[in-house]
């Protein structure tokens, strides 16, 4: 604004030869003159839209959005399938808004109902991006992703391709090398080669981005970093930690919700119940003595205080709700269903 204003005030067209702006004869008039130009510029400059990461699981998705946005808005594991929900992650500057989403991966033969509910929400991605990031890793297969990425080759909408994890690479030449197989899939593409765990070329994802953005406004306020809210990242932080604690099934029959988050002036207190299916799978998240479950909530509530920046009084509960991932009702009840 202030820059604005002194453009206006040097601009000789407006005010005359002289540095130094005489006094409008008629400021009511030309306040309104430069509102109406203020108004012009902005909406003229301002560029917006809605940039989909898609990719096979464990790609690198949840990493790249978070190094993106700086901050931890996806559960990162080493395990496939950890991001149930789209993710909308929010990166505004001045005079552009992108809104970043990052999709669970898509299941190939959904044995739950939660899963093929999962694999509505990766559909829906295709439907309202402005620009795809498809996601690969440096030697992964294309023949695996070919459901993925043939309804994206054969559409309109523009695509970055990125190939990730090049940190790993032995040399130049394999990387090019795998890049060669991606330009007969995309033609049109953009390649970048990026490291998402390593930060590396992660200022030219949002160069190339921002030169393909339509002009749009700001969909989101420009201080907001994502559509979800404080509980919803506390339920994903706690989920990640199941992951990594449990073995195989126990972490994909779980739920967990926030029954209480109460926020003090130096610390939150936060009650969270964690759903299983069997009673079975209710006594090994216990563990001996409740060992593991106590091990479960301290580290949860460390990266829950990283993420707030705030101590966190943490109580953990588990109940059994038989079947949850094949009931509707709870499905809705979780937020997979509208
Ligand atoms: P998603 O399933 O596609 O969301 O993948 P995640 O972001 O959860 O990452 C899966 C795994 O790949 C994690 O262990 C990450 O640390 C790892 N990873 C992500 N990006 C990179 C990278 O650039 N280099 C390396 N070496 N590992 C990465
Ligand atoms: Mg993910």
């Amino acid at each position: 604004m202030e820059q604005l204003v002194a453009r206006w005030a040097h601009n000789p067209k407006v005010t005359g030869s002289s540095p130094v702006p005489a006094t409008p004869k008629n400021p009511v008039f030309l306040d309104g003159v430069f509102y109406f130009y203020t108004y012009l510029t902005t909406m003229r400059k301002h560029k917006s839209g809605f940039v989909n990461i898609i990719g096979l699981p464990n790609v690198g998705k949840s990493t790249l959005m978070n190094a993106l946005l700086g901050e931890k808005l996806s559960v990162i594991t080493k395990k496939a399938q950890t991001t149930r929900h789209r993710i909308h992650g929010i990166y505004s500057r001045e005079d552009y808004q992108i809104v970043f989403s990052d999709t669970p991966g898509y299941i190939e033969k959904p044995a739950y109902k939660m899963q093929e509910e999962m694999n509505k929400y990766v559909r829906s991605t295709f439907d309202d991006a402005d620009i795809f990031l498809y996601l690969t890793e440096l030697g992964a297969t294309l023949d695996k992703q070919a459901d993925l990425y043939t309804p994206i080759s054969k559409g309109d909408t523009p695509v970055l391709l990125l190939i990730n994890k090049i940190d790993k690479a032995k040399d130049e030449e394999e990387i090019k090398a795998y890049a060669e197989l991606w330009k007969e899939i995309f033609p049109k593409a953009e390649i970048l080669f990026i490291s998402a765990l390593e930060k590396f070329n992660l200022d030219s994802i949002i160069t190339t981005i921002v030169e393909g953005l339509p002009e749009g406004p700001e969909y989101f306020d420009k201080d907001q970093i994502s559509d979800k809210n404080e509980r919803f990242f506390v339920t994903e932080i706690i989920r990640g930690k199941l992951l990594e604690q449990y073995k195989q099934e126990i972490p994909y029959s779980c739920q967990v919700e926030i029954d209480e988050f109460l926020e003090e002036d130096h610390i939150d207190k936060i009650r969270a119940t964690i759903y299983t299916e069997r009673d079975t799978q209710k006594s090994i998240i216990i563990g001996k003595g409740g060992s593991a479950i106590k091990r479960l909530g301290t580290e949860s509530r460390k990266d829950i205080e990283i993420f707030l920046g705030k101590k966190v009084y943490l109580e953990l509960f588990v109940k059994v709700k038989e079947g949850w991932r094949n009931d509707d009702m709870m499905l809705k009840h979780f937020g997979y269903k509208e």
